[in-house]
């Protein structure tokens, strides 16, 4: 069994328990994931803050007190939410999808999914131009 943290399109953060990857790929796909707090269907693998987990080594630049800072939440929000509608979800299968359409073996569109640090590595050393998806830093009030 593995358990995931995983966040539906109204931001409600849940964990829940899969036989394997493959049996959250497949009922994720079938649209059976579902959130316990709203019941939406639209559900994904909630990003961990990886510049905070990743050791004590690097540093992450955060700001306080600035009154642009409820703005700059909603226009994440609003952005995220954009492309999570509008890109395709490939799940796990990002990095070789960025490397199709950086080669141009597809046709060019927007994707979102999941990657591992190594695969994340060997997309930035092959000059492949993708970014993290934006995550809506948490609101704590
Ligand atoms: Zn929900």
């Amino acid at each position: 069994m593995i358990t995931y943290a995983l966040i539906c399109d109204n931001e409600h953060k849940f964990d829940a328990w899969f036989r394997d990857a493959g049996a959250y790929e497949e009922q994720h796909r079938r649209g059976i994931v579902t959130c316990p707090v709203c019941a939406s269907a639209k559900v994904e693998k909630a990003l961990m803050a990886p510049a905070v987990s990743r050791g004590k080594a690097e540093k992450v630049s955060l700001s306080i007190g600035h009154p642009l800072h409820a703005q700059v939440r909603e226009a994440i929000r609003a952005l995220r939410n954009k492309i999570v509608s509008e890109a395709d979800y490939v799940g796990e299968r990002f990095a070789e999808e960025a490397r199709k359409i950086h080669f141009k073996d597809v046709e060019a569109r927007g994707i979102y999914g999941e990657a591992t640090r190594e695969e994340v590595a060997a997309l930035i050393e092959d000059g492949v131009d993708f970014m993290p998806l934006p995550s809506v830093p948490e609101e704590h009030n």
